[in-house]
């Protein structure tokens, strides 16, 4: 099982995706993903400059090793771009390991705790009919649980609305990184006021529930723009509608802010999507701050970093809630569906289908059948890439929005 070569593949189809490709010497192939929304090369020098190799002649079956080699040896831990090159060489020796095995993933992991994940989808709407329209087709897809993302009166445009004006003739849910041409590419700048956002939301979620009565398990997402006391105070407002969580409330990285929220609501509050170790959680998860970790495993250490994560977690009995938009690759999401369907505290998925170039260029087998995703049982991750199809979507420049109060403070995007 000695690693023979492994190569790191820029692709762009629609949007910018950072894979490791590492082959062994009896031709076994395995997939990692590496993409850092707006900041792909970064990761893609880590790795090509400084983890490639270290990779060759090593054993491709030492997975606990390699992931420690990489982490402590680094001398450098943590940190998005490192955790990011850690996770596509520990997630293409899983697909490695389980393509020797003739096993899907899950099977390595302990094997299927459920017939498949619960997935929810991002619904949104400029305003309340848009959103109550975007609901109904979401549900007619299939989809048991709802993200309701939602316009704002007097703001032109608003993270997570798919038909919002910033996103440069992409679907702006899908795609909030705007792409550009020429020599420099700037973010886009974007409004905010979180006093509008908290007087119009309950409004929202009140005619969402009126609409689709009860039980319909809804999500939504902060981003990241609340102070602690705003967040309480919405947190509160919300309790009537029974959101399945809040996200992202505050900044995460202030962990101590969870427990002013957690000290005024019971609405069920998930954190994390821009973390990147376990102990960026510890607060959190031995405070029982919060409910859902919100991990990818592209940005965590891989396979062997989400499960150290969920493990920790599931002591506290807080469940998995993976970061799953479109800016995973299929790789990245494949290696996702294996957790869920492995671990036993499981919570919920986010997913949103890859776009049709995407799907040409990452071959995949997962399935999403009434309203559950399963990465089915082809051996390994269940992804392949065609490097030909990948050769035919360079890599274009592309950042994330800024965001800025009225008076020009830039603020959480
Ligand atoms: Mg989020």
């Amino acid at each position: 099982m000695r690693i023979e070569s492994a190569e790191v593949v820029v692709t762009s189809p629609g949007r910018n995706f950072t894979t490791l490709r590492i082959v062994t010497e009896d031709g076994v192939t395995g997939l990692g993903d590496a993409t850092l929304n707006g900041r792909e090369l970064a990761v893609a020098s880590y790795l090509r400059d400084h983890v490639v190799p270290l990779l060759l002649d090593r054993d491709a079956s030492r997975i606990e090793d390699t992931w420690q080699y990489l982490y402590r040896g680094a001398y450098w831990r943590r940190g998005p771009v490192t955790m990011a090159a850690v996770a596509a060489v520990d997630t293409a020796l899983w697909d490695i390991k389980a393509k020797a095995a003739g096993m899907p993933l899950y099977q390595l992991l302990g094997g299927a705790s459920r017939s498949g994940a619960l997935a929810y989808g991002h619904a949104s709407g400029r305003d309340v009919p848009e959103l109550l329209d975007s609901i109904r087709a979401h549900l007619a897809q299939g989809y048991r649980a709802i993200r309701v993302q939602t316009g704002i009166p007097g703001l032109a445009s608003v993270y997570g609305v798919a038909s919002s004006t910033a996103g440069g003739g992409e679907r702006y849910d899908y795609e909030p990184a705007r792409r550009g041409s020429g020599p420099r590419v700037l973010p886009a700048e974007e409004s905010w006021d979180t006093r509008a956002y908290l007087r119009h939301l309950p409004t929202v979620f009140e005619a969402v529930r009126a609409e689709f009565g009860p039980e319909l398990p809804l999500l939504h997402d902060g981003h990241h723009r609340m102070t602690p006391i705003q967040a309480a105070r919405l947190g509160k407002a919300l309790e009537p509608y029974d959101l399945f969580w809040l996200e992202d409330a505050t900044p995460g990285e202030d962990q101590a802010a969870l427990r002013l929220i957690r000290q005024h609501t019971t609405t069920p509050l998930a954190i994390g999507e821009v973390f990147n170790h376990v102990h960026d959680y510890t607060t959190l998860l031995s405070e029982r701050l919060i409910d859902y970790v919100r991990s990818a495993v592209t940005h965590t250490g891989g396979v062997t970093g989400m499960r150290k994560l969920l493990d920790l977690a599931a002591v506290y009995g807080i469940k998995s809630g993976m970061h799953g938009p479109t800016d995973i690759s299929p790789v990245g999401m494949a290696a996702a569906l294996h957790l869920d369907l492995a671990v036993h505290n499981f919570g919920i998925q986010e997913y949103m289908p890859h776009t049709a170039d995407t799907l040409e260029v990452f071959r995949t087998s997962f399935r999403f059948e009434d309203g559950l995703l399963h990465p089915s049982d082809t051996p390994g991750l269940g992804v392949e890439l065609d490097a030909e199809a990948a050769g035919r979507f360079p890599y274009q420049p592309a950042y994330l929005p800024v965001n800025r109060l009225a008076d020009g403070t830039v603020h959480d995007w």
